[in-house]
């Protein structure tokens, strides 16, 4: 699993990067045209804990295969 981010929802908190537990982190935030964005930089690593769906406080998050 790896997450996949709704880049209309994301509102660039970052909440999302330092809750998972992966080393390095799976998320990490990305300038980009319409604002800082959190994008999945190293999917591999995600054991799909759920910790970053659940600290997204706009619920951009979603885990997929
Ligand atoms: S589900 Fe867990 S391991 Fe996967 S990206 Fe989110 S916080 Fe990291
Ligand atoms: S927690 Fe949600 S809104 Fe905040 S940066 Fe991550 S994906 Fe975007």
């Amino acid at each position: 699993m790896k997450p996949q981010i709704d880049l209309e929802k994301c509102i660039g908190c970052g909440a999302c990067v330092p809750v998972c537990p992966a080393e390095p982190k799976v998320l990490a935030m990305e300038e980009t045209g319409a604002g800082p964005k959190s994008k999945a930089a190293n999917p591999q690593n995600c054991i799909a804990c759920n910790a970053c769906v659940s600290a997204c406080p706009v619920q951009a998050i979603k885990l997929v295969e």
